[in-house]
């Protein structure tokens, strides 16, 4: 058994009071061990076999993120949208309600979508993600190739993946006239969950210790009470494995619900339904009482959620797109919840994700101690870690898990580095990511993914893409073209 150091840069090491940076630094592991944090003096420190030397760099543990957009990300289409202008997804009610009708994207664009996400997910320093899809183009669940497509790219590339297989109760379509209508269906939510249940045993069955499956009922408002608390159950039958659910992350969302629940607020509901606890986690958490766009004040939600060890994941980038914020992720962290952090869109730069989350905290609360790198890289490593139940995660430790991801922080654009993690949270991104390990193998080396022709990977993606995007406008309720639909920045002129 070969052991490999990585020595010379600043090493995030872990005690029991938390995170700690160890200046020319080393870690050493052995196959997915990590065997000792701490200086290359220190009399127990082995030999090694290999060096990485990672002068100038920062050895972190590697990030975790919580809730990625595993798909080609159709929201970025909206960046600058006016609402009601259509969202740009017209999904025809013939579509939805004739389920032989094939989806825009074929078998094999599933496939190459899957392999595009998983390489830029590790590219950016993710060792760990927790994958879902896009609702907008699906009927009531996702089509089953595009988890397995998803596991076989994760498996492919090293990377450590949850993967879940998306179903809800309710589909949504758009009328000829551009008006929205919704279907609920009992039964159609039921056999997604038994897909998503068939996914989960076949990932055990597989034993790559790497890929676990999760349950993923996508929105809890498109879900009814019963499917909700069948999920919690059959999570518990399944081993107490991951569950998450999209919840309250439309202002709409929460008003839809006051009115017709009002004496008790969504994150009761979710306490009656028996919806809370450690193994769940809750992405977006946005509009609870206390959000100034609520008009009500904070009642008990912060404290039940924290109460019930349920975690909350914050993608702060794709709401601020969207012009909507969490109020406030320091006000969550100090009331004791469990903080992870994920992006839910393209870039999967968590990096980013951090910093524009950690300047939004400070613009809204006006502060500047609030939103810290502190808080927020813990929310990346053991926040994340804690929430999928793996505490060997998120932490360079002895005996930990050898999942490691190295940013290179030795270029001018860092500039003088003062604290690394600061440097790394406000200078950089994703493309400093230099060396990727998951459970002690090197998955990105200089900045590459092993084993990819990453440019093959692209072009493919950009085919699939297009393909994508003419569907969606084929799609479109009032038949109108690409640049009414999904308008550019300013005129895009081809060369004839
Ligand atoms: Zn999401």
């Amino acid at each position: 058994m070969v052991k490999t150091a990585i020595q010379g840069g600043w090493v995030v090491g872990w005690t029991t009071n938390g995170h700690q940076i160890l200046d020319e630094g080393i870690v050493v592991f052995e196959d997915d061990r990590i065997v000792f944090v701490g200086f290359p003096s220190d009399q127990n420190c082995p030999k090694a076999e290999r060096t990485i030397n990672a002068q100038g760099m920062l050895v972190s543990p590697g990030l975790i993120n919580l809730h990625c957009i595993a798909n080609l990300d159709l929201q970025v289409l909206r960046m600058d949208m006016k609402v009601g202008e259509g969202s740009g997804y017209s999904k025809p009610y013939s579509w939805v309600t004739n389920t032989d009708a094939p989806h825009i994207l074929s078998d094999e664009d599933f496939r190459v979508s899957s392999r595009f996400c998983v390489a830029t997910l590790l590219k950016g320093g993710s060792t760990t993600f927790a994958a879902v899809t896009t609702g907008a183009t699906k009927r009531w669940e996702d089509p089953s190739v595009e988890p397995y497509a998803l596991a076989e790219a994760s498996e492919e590339m090293g990377a450590r993946a949850w993967i879940s297989h998306l179903y809800r109760e309710v589909c949504d379509y758009t009328n000829p006239d551009g008006t929205r209508g919704e279907i609920w269906d009992r039964q159609k939510g039921q056999a997604g969950l038994d897909n998503a249940i068939k996914l989960i045993k076949h990932l055990q069955i597989k034993g790559n210790p790497l890929i676990t499956g999760f349950l993923f009922p996508s929105r809890t408002d498109k879900c009814s009470d019963d499917l909700l608390k069948e999920t919690i159950h059959q999570s518990k039958v399944l081993g107490d494995v991951h569950v998450r659910s999209h919840f309250s992350e439309h202002l709409q969302e929460f008003r839809d619900f006051r009115a017709n629940n009002p004496s008790r607020t969504m994150v009761e509901w979710l306490e009656d339904v028996g919806f809370l606890g450690p193994q769940v986690c809750l992405t977006h958490a946005i509009y609870i009482g206390g959000h100034s766009a609520t008009g009500e004040s904070h009642r008990d939600d912060l404290e039940i959620l924290a109460r019930s060890h349920t975690s909350v994941c914050h993608c702060p980038v794709v709401f601020a797109r969207g012009g909507s914020a969490l109020e406030t992720f320091s006000r969550y962290v100090n009331a004791g919840i469990n903080m992870g952090i994920g992006t839910d869109t393209f870039p999967p730069d968590l990096l980013e994700e951090m910093r524009v989350g950690a300047l939004l905290n400070k613009v809204i609360d006006r502060q500047r101690s609030v939103g810290s790198v502190r808080d927020f890289y813990n929310a990346a490593t053991i926040g994340g870690a804690r929430a999928l139940g793996r505490e060997d995660l998120g932490r360079l430790v002895s005996g930990g898990t050898a999942d490691i991801s190295i940013f290179n922080l030795s270029d001018l654009a860092s500039g003088p580095i003062d604290d690394p993690i600061s440097s790394l949270v406000h200078f950089a991104g994703r493309r400093e990511c230099q060396t990727v390990i998951v459970g002690g193998k090197i998955v990105v080396d200089d900045g590459q993914v092993i084993g990819i022709d990453e440019e093959r990977l692209s072009r493919q993606a950009r085919k699939s893409w297009k393909r994508y995007v003419k569907g969606l406008v084929d799609w479109d309720y009032a038949g109108r073209s690409t640049d009414i639909v999904f308008p550019t920045a300013f005129p895009i002129i081809r060369n004839r």
